[in-house]
């Protein structure tokens, strides 16, 4: 798949189109989708937009619009103004999108060919994209497996070569641990960096939109147009709200070495210690660091996220939103129409968050979590204080089976590495490290970078020096 750079280059060398790309986009999806299931809607209109991109190249009318012919997928939990909007969930299935996400706006606006909505867990909840109430995606390193989740059918989307970038969410982390299982670069931003004004809310003091792409200056290139305040969202940032986090010859990375140490497959090690090795070779220092809090973290997570989660899909009761199954009074019509319409994972997040905010639990689950939360925090920034960078395997293990992860707590043991992320609200990002045997098959596995608030600059430099320069 080329990158956005050389397709740019062929746009404006005339060696491509922007209509040559988006029917070699349809050529892939129409090849591999039926098995991958990686879109749920493939839009038709892609074609007027990619025949106006082409047509403004033709002029050189191309120099305020970076994105201009690029074709690009959706997670569909992002409004796309008149097209489905379903969280791929049964509650949502006939959901029209009423207006622009202010993302989607920003990508329209740098000439985004947007070619069709992707597959996700259920409301973004789970880590495989097997929740999705309308079928799993499959892993196109190998179909017998998950493409890990939430953000599953825009991973599978880049992963199977229709598009060279897809827009994913990470809540804890949607948009990294799918880029690890299908050999891509996933970056989730620091909170508020991108508006999420128009997403499907699901934690909203977690929920980042990204992008997961081939290379790390795609992903740069993109995340540049989306981010930025946004007076729809009151938790948007600004530049300055953060300290600079500069850009360095060689960097000061951290290992939580304590918080390694089991649940992760020996070869996935293997990996990770190599690619410390191959930092030290470049002239990186690699230090050992103390997160203890770090493994409080999936604890304070279960209870935050569905805390939020139960909140956010009160909405979807059949009356503001969503399918409607009449019952014989109101009572009744709200309970049918969210038994019938949620799936059962989003039915287990509903409960627990009920019950994390009840009176009586409120103090003992919701307010321990946040206080936890608040620490890892202060723990976190005190280690950035003595590093420039912290560095963990993306997830435990490569992709796993479909079905094979029937416990929910196994399947949310896969996020060990990615939830403090969410919790203290930096950014992070997976590069694909070198692959690992299954069965005969080699599977991605990735390496988890994190930076202090405001470091995606620094995100995007140690990631094109460990991965786009070796690519090369
Ligand atoms: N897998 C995690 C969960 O199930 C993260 C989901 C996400 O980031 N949207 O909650």
């Amino acid at each position: 798949m080329k990158t956005i750079t050389q397709l740019r280059q062929q746009f404006i060398e005339g060696d491509e189109t922007p209509v040559g790309a988006l029917a070699d986009t349809m050529k892939v999806i129409n090849e591999k989708d039926t098995e991958i299931h990686a879109f749920l809607d493939v839009y038709d209109d892609a074609k007027e937009v990619a025949e106006s991109a082409t047509e403004a190249f033709g002029k050189k009318d191309y120099e305020s619009k970076p994105l201009l012919g690029v074709p690009i997928a959706v997670k569909n939990n992002i409004l796309v103004k008149g097209k489905r909007a379903t969280g791929a969930s049964r509650i949502l299935e006939n959901y029209i999108a009423s207006y622009d996400a202010t993302i989607i706006e920003k990508l329209k606006a740098a000439g985004a060919v947007i070619v069709g909505s992707t597959n996700l867990d259920e409301f973004a909840m789970g880590g495989s994209t097997e929740t999705s109430a309308f079928g799993p995606t499959k892993n196109p390193h190998d179909t017998s497996r998950v493409p890990g989740g939430s953000s599953g059918g825009s991973a599978a989307a880049v992963a199977m070569g229709a598009v060279p970038i897809a827009i994913g969410t990470d809540t804890g982390g949607s948009i990294r641990q799918p880029a690890s299982y299908c050999g891509l670069v996933g970056i989730k931003p620091t909170y508020g960096a991108v508006s999420r004004f128009g997403l499907m809310a699901m934690g909203s003091s977690l929920d980042q939109a990204g992008v997961l792409a081939n290379s790390v200056a795609d992903a740069e290139v993109v995340l540049n147009v989306m981010k930025g305040q946004d007076e729809s969202d009151m938790t948007t940032v600004s530049s300055d709200t953060y300290p600079e986090v500069p850009v360095k010859e060689t960097y000061t990375i951290g290992v939580p070495r304590s918080f390694l140490k089991d649940g992760i497959d020996r070869d996935v090690m293997e990996r990770f210690e190599a690619h410390l090795e191959s930092l030290k070779k470049d002239g990186h220092k690699i230090v050992d660091i103390e997160l203890p809090l770090f493994e409080a973290g999936l604890a304070a997570y279960y209870i935050v996220m569905p805390a939020e989660v139960s909140s956010n899909l009160a909405r979807y009761d059949g009356i503001r939103y969503g399918v409607r199954k009449e019952g014989e009074d109101l009572l009744d019509t709200y309970l049918e129409s969210r038994a019938q319409g949620f799936g059962p994972e989003a039915k287990r997040r509903i409960l627990l968050g009920t019950y994390v905010l009840s009176s009586g639990y409120y103090d003992a689950y919701y307010g321990k979590a946040e206080a936890v939360r608040t620490l890892m925090r202060e723990e976190l920034s005190q280690v950035f204080s003595n590093v420039d960078l912290v560095i963990t395997p993306t997830a435990p293990t490569p992709a796993f089976k479909l079905g094979e992860k029937e416990d929910p707590l196994s399947m949310y043991r896969q996020d060990i590495f990615t939830v403090p992320v969410n919790l203290t609200g930096v950014p992070a990002m997976s590069l694909p490290m070198e692959e690992v045997e299954r069965e005969g098959k080699m599977l991605p596995v990735g390496v988890q970078y994190i930076a202090p608030h405001n470091g995606e600059a620094r995100l995007f430099d140690i990631g094109k020096k460990v991965f786009d320069d070796r690519q090369a």
